[in-house]
């Protein structure tokens, strides 16, 4: 599948500095920040600085040394989050039927509260 990636997306702009963010952490490849909109008392989103659309595109076409940061700085966020013990969902939306809002990779990190089950019923 192409994966092309369109630089005006909200978090190429945030990557750029044209608009804020409020950041948990920030790495040579990775940067960390909270979700604008909440869907839990903890929701961070942790994007790649690569221009990658989706997890299977970063997955494919990324440098070892981005991958490795990627992974690791997720790991160090959940760390810096405490949310090892209670529990957290890692969530990456891709395309249209993954309801992708924004085609820039990013992983979502919730915990807080319980997350009920992965998906909802079939409508
Ligand atoms: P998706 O549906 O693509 O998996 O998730 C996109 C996420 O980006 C949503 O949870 C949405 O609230 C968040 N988001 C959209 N625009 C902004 C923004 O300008 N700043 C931040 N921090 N999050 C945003």
């Amino acid at each position: 599948m192409a994966h092309t990636y369109d630089p005006e997306n909200i978090f190429a702009k945030i990557l750029r500095g044209e608009l804020p963010n409020k950041t948990v952490l920030e790495t040579a490849h990775t940067l960390a920040f909270h979700d604008i909109y909440p869907q839990a008392p903890v929701h961070v989103l942790v994007i790649p600085k690569g221009p990658y659309v989706s997890y299977d595109h970063f997955a494919a076409a990324a440098t070892d040394a981005e991958v490795l940061d990627y992974t690791r700085t997720i790991a160090k966020v959940c760390e810096m989050l405490e949310v090892g013990e209670k529990g957290f969902r890692l969530i990456s939306n891709a395309g249209e039927l993954g309801v992708q809002e924004v085609p820039h990779l990013h992983v979502h990190i919730l915990s807080g509260r319980p997350l009920g089950r992965m998906l909802n019923p079939p409508a």
